[in-house]
């Protein structure tokens, strides 16, 4: 049997047609090796901003089964082109899309978990030696409803694939040369790590470092698959390996750090101190579909206390209006909130066993005067929030601090 190779080219790698060429020239070359291609796309460059503007041109808050029709297109587009030019090179190929390759999701619009693949029609073109092009993002609920896996979800789709259909390994190619000690577009001399653990991976991507889908790397630890993030322009550089294997790594401290700058702090002042009132508060928040993420309360004073937390910004909207009703029912005083917040983490398995880490990163922000208003900790990370334009800034002082430019 031959080995199965799943690959994913995000948008930026797909944004002109000499780039889909590209591409197509690239897995005809791979393809040579004998080896079965299922390659998963996101859309052709910036289109799913341009579809999402488009939407609130119409309507400022879409309903989210439509936005997911139209978004679910920019995929579509790209699957169908890069099969045209894998024929006009001379190969075999398919494109398909969620449809057609049997992804199956729940029925959260815009949001949306993969429940289940069958992959028979896949096995089907790849015996008859065809490269399968299939789109990413996107899913069918039970309805047949087009989802989505929320932005940047066709690394989550080209993981799942590369689950269900038992694949060595799965291989993200993007436009960066892998996973770096920081955003290489923030600091100029961040390092291309040549492995990382999906433990450190995990906390990376959901504190900001876009480069893989945060629900992609869960799933790839789940099921032990080997992922790694390439250059889709550079073919000989190895890239990152993301792995369980930490024994390796013990030595380093810090891997890297992350910025998140779509972020909001929200604050429910005077609410009454006694048992229920967080769970009531956050109940209303969590069927409301909102993720919450640090969260603050403050010492009580005469019998009430201010619960604060941050969402990301694109929530923020309803977060006010439900946080509102909550102030309401438990007769609190009231909501206000910041907008340009961004929340920076320094993320490495090495904290675990070294003290002092807090006490230099709060030294370093200290020293570019740039305030905190919030800390959380794990094991592995310490995340605080910070004012968004100070954001680039304090990425650059913590690399610098923490000297992750030396391997
Ligand atoms: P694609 O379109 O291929 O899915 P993305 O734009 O989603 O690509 O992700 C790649 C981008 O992630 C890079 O261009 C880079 O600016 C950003 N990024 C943020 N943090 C990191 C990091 N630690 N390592 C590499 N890239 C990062
Ligand atoms: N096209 C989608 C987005 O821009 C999915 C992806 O790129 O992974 O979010
Ligand atoms: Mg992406």
């Amino acid at each position: 049997m031959r080995p199965l190779i799943v690959q994913k080219y995000g948008g930026s790698s797909l944004a002109t047609s000499d780039k889909i060429k590209n591409v197509a020239y690239r897995l005809m070359k791979e393809k040579e090796k004998d080896v079965d291609l299922v390659v998963v796309l996101s859309a052709m460059g910036k289109t799913t901003d341009t579809l999402i503007s488009l939407a609130q041109e119409i309507s400022p808050r879409p309903c989210k089964r439509e936005l997911d029709m139209l978004l679910s297109t920019g995929e579509q587009v790209s699957v169908s082109l890069l099969s045209m030019a894998i024929k006009e090179l001379g190969g075999q190929a398919i494109s398909l899309n969620a449809m057609q390759a049997n992804i199956l999701t729940d029925s959260f619009h815009s949001e949306s978990q993969i429940l289940d693949i069958d992959t028979q029609r896949i096995k089907t073109h790849l015996q008859e030696g065809k490269i399968v092009i299939i789109t990413g993002y996107q899913g069918l609920n039970k309805e047949k409803d087009i989802t989505t896996l929320g932005r940047g979800g066709s690394d989550l789709s080209a993981v799942a694939l590369a689950v269900a259909l038992k694949a060595q390994c799965c291989k993200i190619l993007t436009d960066v040369s892998g996973v770096y000690t920081a955003d290489p577009r923030i600091v100029s001399d961040a390092r291309c790590l040549k492995k990382i653990t999906y433990e450190e991976m995990l906390e990376l991507a959901s504190m900001g470092a876009k480069v893989l889908h945060a629900r992609s790397v869960e799933l790839a630890q789940r099921y032990d698959l080997e992922v790694y993030v390439k250059s889709s322009f550079d073919e000989q550089n190895a890239g990152t390996l993301i792995e369980k294997d930490v024994k390796k790594m013990e030595e380093i401290t810090i891997t890297g750090v992350a910025l998140n700058k779509n972020e909001a702090k929200v604050t429910l002042v005077g609410v009454p101190d006694r048992p229920g009132m967080a769970a009531e508060v956050f109940t209303c928040l969590a069927e409301a579909n909102i993720n919450i993420d640090i969260i603050i309360q403050n010492v009580s004073v005469e019998g009430f206390t201010d619960i604060s937390f941050t969402v990301k910004e694109e929530d923020l909207h309803v977060t006010i209006l439900v946080s509102k009703e909550a102030v309401r029912d438990l007769e609190a005083k009231e909501v206000i909130f910041k907008k340009n917040v961004s929340k920076l983490t320094l993320v490495g398995v090495g904290m675990r066993r070294h003290s002092g880490i807090a006490a230099k990163m709060f030294r370093c922000l200290a020293d570019k005067n740039i305030n905190i208003e919030m800390i959380s900790t794990s094991e592995i990370k310490i995340s605080c929030v910070i004012d968004q334009d100070k954001g680039d800034l304090a990425v650059q002082a913590l690399h610098k601090a923490f000297e992750l430019e030396k391997s």
